[in-house]
């Protein structure tokens, strides 16, 4: 008798379970593409961490059951104005071969076809490219023969001219960081995919601009879909962390990026989220797969949001192979501007110009550090300023 008590007891908490599941509105449901993985994000708040802690990449200290320590102090980051400016002795350092050897030969006073020869080997190593080298050496030309003699100042005011012509001062830069107004009248956040090839500092830069964001007083959250590097999502809630960002990630390695991207942009939506920023996987697997990854997480978001920027992170000290990945990225990402990080570490400047030409989309952000505000607005004047040191 109490067998059969028990066996409804048990009959009715299945049947009541099951008819709450399907109480759950559609609406909140994953999309089936991703439905059928069924692996749960979660929302990670700020972990504890004095803001001397860690550096990003460490894995939050948070462990079950232990007392939380105090709320630690947020840092404050730094204001986004006049970045560059204060990187420019750093791209100066990095980038002075260029500006420097093209000055001296253009200052001898009879330029000899050596001489050009010169110049263009020297633009071709700072992986300017050909084409737009050629162009600029054609201006050079022209100009330096009508100007006759010349003055250093006048050579300096020519070079900086023809140089910011080839990095194209007319191109669009702003990052779009408001989202449209959706169907219901309400403003969807703006949702910016980050991708590109593991180690050319994805994660540090989504990291870095969600505080360009934070210290614009936009609201953020941060999606950790890039599910397949083990420690990705650790450092990214290490970085969101320290300036008071959510991330929504995966307690699983592996996990469906798709689902992970999904649940940020849902949050992000749910919350009234000014911009959602997804880190994602950098596997340059075959472009089928990439394609593959990239297609389903973009199909997966846009049904929350729209994207309103697929942001390629580019290692600027890679050259030839930051341009192939940049053209297997162009096809298959839509790509609307590009991060070039490390530019610190390079005498590669040229590669601002190659690239733009090679994807026809603006460098929008540059890299230059490993800081944590070390990432600037580009702008072609004191980008150029700094080239000419
Ligand atoms: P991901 O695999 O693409 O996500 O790359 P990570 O964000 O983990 O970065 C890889 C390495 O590049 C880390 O050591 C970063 O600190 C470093 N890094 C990222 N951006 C820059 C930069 O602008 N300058 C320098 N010098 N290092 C950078």
């Amino acid at each position: 008798m109490t067998d059969l008590l028990w066996l409804w007891i048990l009959l009715g908490v299945v049947v009541v379970g099951g008819g709450a599941a399907l109480l759950v509105p559609r609406s909140h449901r994953r999309p089936p593409e991703v439905e059928a993985h069924d692996e749960s994000t979660t929302i990670a708040p700020a972990p504890a961490e004095p803001s001397a802690g860690p550096a990003p990449g460490a894995p939050p200290a948070a462990e079950p059951g232990v007392a939380a320590p105090e709320a630690p102090a947020l840092e404050t980051p730094e204001p986004v104005a006049g970045r560059l400016v204060r990187l420019r002795d750093r791209l100066a350092r990095s980038g002075s071969p260029l500006g420097a050897r093209l000055l001296s030969v253009l200052s001898r006073d009879h330029l000899t076809e050596d001489d050009w020869d010169e110049l263009e080997e020297t633009l071709l190593l700072a992986d300017i490219g050909a084409g737009p080298a050629e162009e600029l050496l054609d201006a050079l030309r022209t100009r330096v023969r009508v100007l006759g003699v010349r003055d250093p100042k006048s050579v300096r005011d020519l070079l900086r001219e023809e140089l910011l012509k080839v990095v194209d001062p007319s191109l669009d830069r702003a990052l779009a960081t408001t989202g449209p107004v959706g169907d219901d009248g309400t403003r969807l956040p703006a949702v910016v995919l980050v991708v590109g090839v593991n180690g050319t500092g994805k994660t540090t830069t989504v990291g870095k601009l969600a505080r360009v964001l934070v210290a614009e007083d936009r609201s953020v959250v941060l999606g950790a879909a890039d599910t397949f590097r083990a420690a990705a999502a650790d450092q990214l809630q290490t970085w969101g962390a320290r300036v008071g960002v959510e991330t929504v990630r995966s307690d699983r390695d592996g996990a469906d990026p798709a689902a992970v991207a999904f649940d940020a942009v849902r949050r992000g939506r749910t919350d009234g989220t000014d911009v959602v920023l997804v880190d994602t996987a950098g596997r340059l697997q075959n472009k089928a797969g990439l394609m593959d990854e990239l297609g389903k997480i973009t199909r997966v978001i846009t049904r929350e949001a729209p994207l309103s920027e697929v942001l390629l992170v580019l290692d600027a000290t890679t050259g030839q192979n930051g341009l192939n990945q940049a053209r297997v990225f162009g096809e298959v990402a839509g790509v609307t501007g590009i991060v070039l990080t490390k530019l610190d570490g390079t005498a590669r400047g040229g590669i601002v110009v190659a690239v733009q030409r090679e994807l026809g989309v603006p460098v929008k952000l540059v890299g230059l550090g490993e800081g944590p505000d070390d990432l600037a607005p580009f702008d072609p004047e004191q980008f150029v300023d700094g080239l000419l040191g």
